[in-house]
């Protein structure tokens, strides 16, 4: 088969390290009869180990060439597709069961397929991705902490997350310019039903200027809304929990339904 010149414009760092590669085997822990799904499986790095453990597995791949590729993999569903345009509940509803996604994303677009899949977590078991280690550590930080944002808060909502392994850039061909990590995302059972959309909007009005009192940023925004629940706005939104934000955005969804 001719070599594949990796395109920047995918993203595309391939997994080269087998010691890496078994681990990430070894935490996802696939099993026959589950519903996997592969973003961005590439020349296979990921996807022929765990193919040795289950009968079955779809792949997403953007890229035209590596999805002709895959294609001649018969255990393997290929969705030639931008992930972002996947419908991840309608897969579930399909396979009749809630899924387990994994992949070693795409770096350049790797937050906006983490909130892409976020309104799809009730349909998932869980989530192993690597990442840019920087995003890892946004997405697992706790208030008060330089990396505590909007991510942080929109994704600890909906997902139990950890940092499960740190990968150098060796591990890669070629190798990125950053560190990454492999983080596992686990949906909440039960969490508190608000919308996304508007917890999304009020997190990025409380995270606008991160070095100034809510009052300015988050006030304004409630204000605007004509909301007037108790909530100490004399704070930075760095030094607010992630339930304080989700009560908030409940407390605005009953005002506006009342
Ligand atoms: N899984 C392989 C590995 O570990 O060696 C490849 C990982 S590489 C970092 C990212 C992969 O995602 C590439 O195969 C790339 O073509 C694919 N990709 C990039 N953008 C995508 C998109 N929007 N939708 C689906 N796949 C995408």
């Amino acid at each position: 088969m001719t070599r594949h010149i990796p395109r920047k414009r995918f993203g595309q760092h391939f997994l080269v390290d087998s010691f890496i590669i078994d681990r990430i085997v070894q935490l996802i822990r696939p099993q026959p009869g589950q519903a996997l799904v592969e973003i961005g499986p590439g020349l296979g790095a990921l996807t022929k180990p765990v193919l040795s453990f289950c009968e079955r597995l779809t792949v997403v791949e953007i890229d035209r060439d590596l999805a002709a590729r895959l294609r001649q993999q018969p255990q393997l569903e290929v969705l030639e597709s931008d992930v972002l345009k996947v419908d991840f509940r309608a897969l579930s509803q399909a396979r009749q069961q809630r899924l387990r996604i994994i992949g070693n994303l795409p770096y350049n677009i790797s937050t906006p397929i983490l909130f892409h899949l976020l309104p799809a977590a009730d349909a998932v078991i869980d989530q192993h991705f690597m990442l840019q280690k920087e995003v890892v550590d946004r997405m697992v930080a706790s208030p008060c902490t330089k990396n505590y944002g909007r991510l942080s808060v929109m994704l600890q909502w909906r997902y139990e997350m950890d940092n499960m392994l740190d990968v150098p850039p060796e591990s890669f061909d070629p190798p990125p310019r950053v560190d990454s990590a492999v983080v596992r995302m686990v949906p909440r059972g039960q969490p508190a039903r608000c919308s996304v959309e508007l917890l999304s909007e009020l997190v990025a009005a409380a995270f606008s200027q991160r070095r100034k009192l809510l009052r300015h940023t988050l006030g304004q925004w409630l204000q605007a809304r004509g909301a007037t629940m108790a909530f100490d706005l004399q704070r930075r939104a760095e030094e607010v929990p992630v339930s304080e934000y989700v009560n908030l955005a409940l407390a605005c969804e009953g005002a506006a339904a009342a």
